[in-house]
């Protein structure tokens, strides 16, 4: 039977295993079909059910999405004041709080909610926001137009709010018992779920999600990787197992289909990587996070990637020589071209401060290498302190990221979203430098390997539907455990 021609296997790699629509415009988001130029082959490959629900969405999206007739219909509703008791279209609207990594994470989990609740997301893009990505979904937009009702996000979506979820519930404005005999039209026009750090506990019952359900449109603010909750849902079970059957690459898909870095941004990925990184035989990638609230001093973070290193073969070894001989016959083989082993190693380093990078690149400068290979030591910026309010700030940290993302071997700093980002797009698991227990105290081992590529998160709820109280969140389902770096905290695998 004549069906359409097979993608050319270059296509498969252009476009993801499928992960990517191929209806875009190339050249007004260059990093959308650039990206795998510059990755290893992901292991992790798209279901055919995933590739098949985001095609799905993407044509809900343009249907439903701004400049929709649909999306003036519902906006109109939105400006009633009341919620409608049918709606052609149902939205969730993410609004970003705190750093980049954060906000990234709660897009994407944001993102799997609206696919499995078929709902339209839509991004609220604050100034510092706008610029850094391209538009994930072809033919419409993902951003808030100018005029929509609801402006003041910081404003109203704050803890107290009566708009959010979890205060109605205790005013007993949505509750009654069985929540699920509040009717549509009663409601008020809109929803905000509430879940940031430890406000996670808003949602994740099932009779929750039956009244959250009836909101046409929804607000969420979160700072955390929310979309693993979903995986201990069992109303959410078969639908995930089919979008996801390797659940260590939940993330890794969502942030390939939903992050493109903008063309500006793109610019700094592609001219840092040419001139830094292209040549190498092997890159490592070294994020290096000092916390305000953890101030670790530098040479104790120092010296625990030093013995991270040594206890995992991570950097190459310098010959250190007291009598400075063997070094001499080193150098002159080098010269003669004598040494065999021309391997060049480049080492990119991320941290908001230069000092790390300065002592790491002073080593191999001051020293051979014990195998004679070559050593580089680059860090693209040091900006010293968090800006998220600058545009040009945020758009440097998600060139880091990327940068970091292309490297064959990453170690991140403990609890750092930034680092999550970087290792979840990659598809390699870090290398994570543990948390101290206060910032002059020491930690043994200096660094663990992760079990998986997946971003942790980091506050789930303390206590979860239907399960008894005490119960280790840990310990509920085969794929989801503690993290390393928190333990609290819980991960897919
Ligand atoms: P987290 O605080 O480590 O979880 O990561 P976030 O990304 O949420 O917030 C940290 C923010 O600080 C980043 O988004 C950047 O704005 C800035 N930042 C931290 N580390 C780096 C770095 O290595 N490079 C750059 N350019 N910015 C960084």
């Amino acid at each position: 039977v004549a069906g359409p021609d097979p993608p050319a296997p270059h296509d498969q790699d252009r476009l993801l295993g499928g992960l990517l629509s191929p209806a875009f415009d190339e050249q007004s988001c260059r990093s959308r079909y650039e990206s795998f130029l510059y990755r290893r082959p992901s292991p992790f490959r798209p279901s055919t059910y995933l590739v098949e629900r985001l095609r799905r969405y993407e044509a809900r999206h343009k249907r439903c999405g701004p400049g929709a007739p649909l999306f003036n219909e519902a906006v109109e509703h939105l400006r009633s004041g009341r919620n409608a008791a049918r709606s052609g279209c149902q939205y969730v609207v993410w609004t970003p709080i705190n750093g980049l990594g954060n906000r990234m994470l709660s897009l994407a989990s944001t993102f799997l909610y609206a696919l499995l609740t078929n709902r339209v997301l839509l991004a609220h893009a604050p100034p510092e926001f706008d610029g850094l990505f391209c538009e994930p979904f072809p033919g419409s937009s993902w951003t808030l137009p100018a005029n929509f009702p609801i402006t003041d996000f910081a404003g109203i979506f704050t803890m107290g709010s009566p708009t959010s979820y979890k205060n109605m519930r205790q005013a007993g404005a949505v509750s009654g018992g069985d929540h699920s005999n509040v009717t549509a039209d009663t409601l008020p026009a809109y929803v905000f779920l509430d879940l940031i750090q430890s406000y996670t506990d808003a949602a994740f019952c099932e009779a929750d999600q039956r009244v959250l359900a009836k909101f046409n449109w929804m607000v969420v603010k979160s700072d955390v990787y929310f979309a693993a909750m979903f995986f201990l849902m069992p109303a959410y079970e078969r639908e995930l197992a089919r979008l996801f059957p390797e659940k260590e690459a939940v993330f890794h898909h969502l942030a390939r289909y939903l992050f493109h870095p903008s063309n500006d941004v793109w610019g700094i990925v592609r001219r840092y990587y040419g001139a830094y990184l292209a040549r190498a035989d092997e890159r490592v990638g070294l994020q290096v996070r000092v916390f305000p609230e953890m101030p670790v001093p530098f040479e104790n973070m120092y010296g625990q990637i030093l013995r991270c290193s040594e206890q995992e073969g991570l950097l190459p070894k310098v010959a250190l020589h007291r009598d400075g001989a063997a070094n001499n016959n080193h150098s002159s083989a080098m010269a003669s071209g004598r040494s065999r082993n021309h391997k060049l190693t480049s080492i990119l380093v991320t941290s908001l401060f230069p000092d790390y990078y300065e002592r790491i690149r002073g080593m191999y400068y001051a020293n051979p290498t014990e195998t004679g290979e070559y050593v580089e030591v680059h860090q693209p910026s040091h900006e010293r302190e968090q800006r998220t309010e600058a545009r040009g700030h945020n758009q440097r940290a998600l060139a880091e990221m990327y940068l970091l993302s292309f490297c064959d071997r990453i170690v991140t700093t403990a609890v750092s979203t930034f680092g999550y980002i970087a290792h979840g797009l990659a598809a390699v698991r870090p290398l994570v430098l543990l948390r101290p227990p206060s910032p002059e105290a020491g930690v043994d081992p200096a660094c663990v390997r992760s079990k998986t590529v997946e971003p942790c998160l980091q506050a789930p709820p303390r206590r979860m539907c239907g399960v008894a109280e005490g119960t280790d969140i840990g310990a509920l389902v085969p794929y989801a455990q503690h993290c390393e770096d928190e333990h609290k905290g819980l991960k897919l695998f």
